[in-house]
């Protein structure tokens, strides 16, 4: 069994620290939010005081933070899981962030002889509840058989995809697909509502064909039934895709169809729909059209 720390305790961190408790690990567990660390303790982790101190007290430091600029204050900032590793020692990023500050991180602490991996998830609560999460890891080969036990605990797909960087840009990928798909169902779901169509039928004739995917199963019946809780945070897909166009920035490559829908999420974080869930999207389409995907029958209900 390994001595972990686990820094950022929300939505995400709280289930998959959970897991690791159940399946016998020792935890020591951080957040800024006291609550989130009370919550945590309450399982049974260890009360860390500090990032570094989480670091100074175990041999493999898992971080769940919303973004790139808080991975970079908890591991590099002063009282930093850096200041408090030890050489030898594995940290191992799991929150979704742009890869080149997976890069940054990873070549710090390399500095400093920790290894580094970048393991963002794709699932959401109930798969990391479930410990069923997907998981897109960037780094070596050696180091990352040796947290494979332990990712196997909060995930049931786990995949090297490339050296430090590459679990990102694998998650963005998987973001740019679910983010222009949704967009998609929403454009067909108001084209098809505007021709006097009920949308469930239309969900239900296409669903087996080549339209067919899990993200039109899942947020299809949502939009239909008005139902926009998250879910997949409309501001989390947003940053998602401002660190994949950074990321393709910087490699002089045009995402043309990113763009648009990550200025569609920033126009409804505006609108104050950044807590939506992500299938929200279609009501900036439904805006443009002056209608809303509803059946003809609730329509003429209304
Ligand atoms: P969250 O906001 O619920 O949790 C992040 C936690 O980090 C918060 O509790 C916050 O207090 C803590 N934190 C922030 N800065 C800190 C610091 N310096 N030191 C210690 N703690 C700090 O976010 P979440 O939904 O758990 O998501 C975490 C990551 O996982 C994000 O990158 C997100 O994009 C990704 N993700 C989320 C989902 C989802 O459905 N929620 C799905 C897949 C991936």
């Amino acid at each position: 069994m390994s001595n972990i720390g686990f820094i950022g305790l929300g939505i995400m961190g709280n289930a998959m620290a959970r897991n690791l408790l159940k399946a016998g690990h020792t935890v020591v567990a951080y957040d800024i939010v006291p609550a989130l660390l009370d919550r945590v303790v309450g399982y049974g982790a260890a009360r860390g005081e500090s990032c570094r101190d989480v670091a100074a007290r175990t041999e493999i430091v898992i971080t769940m933070l919303p973004d790139g600029p808080e991975v970079e204050q908890a591991v590099l900032g002063p009282a930093g899981a850096l200041e408090g590793a030890v050489e030898g020692s594995i940290l191992l990023d799991m929150s979704s962030i742009s890869p080149i500050v997976a890069q940054k991180v990873g070549a710090a602490c390399a500095a400093k002889g920790v290894a580094f991996l970048d393991a963002p998830v794709s699932g959401g609560e109930p798969k990391a509840v479930d410990a069923t999460l997907a998981i897109m890891v960037g780094g070596e080969e050696a180091v990352f058989q040796k947290v494979l036990p332990i990712l196997k605990i909060m995930g049931s797909s786990v995949t090297l995809t490339g050296a430090v960087g590459a679990g990102n840009v694998t998650k963005l990928a998987n973001q740019i697909i679910v983010a222009c798909n949704i967009a998609a169902v929403g454009e067909a779901l108001v084209l098809a509502t505007k021709a006097g169509l009920d949308p469930e039928v239309v969900f239900n004739a296409i669903k087996g064909g080549l339209a067919g995917s899990t993200v039109l199963n899942a947020k299809a019946p949502m939009v239909i039934a008005r139902n926009f809780k998250p879910g997949f945070r409309i501001r989390l897909h947003q940053k998602d895709l401002r660190n994949a166009l950074l990321a393709a920035e910087s490699m002089k490559v045009a995402l043309p169809l990113t763009s648009s829908v990550q200025q569609i999420l920033m126009a409804l974080i505006t609108e104050g729909k950044g807590d939506l869930d992500h299938s929200a999207i279609v009501t900036f389409i439904e805006a443009m059209a002056g209608i809303e995907v509803k059946s003809p029958q609730k329509a003429a209900a209304n």
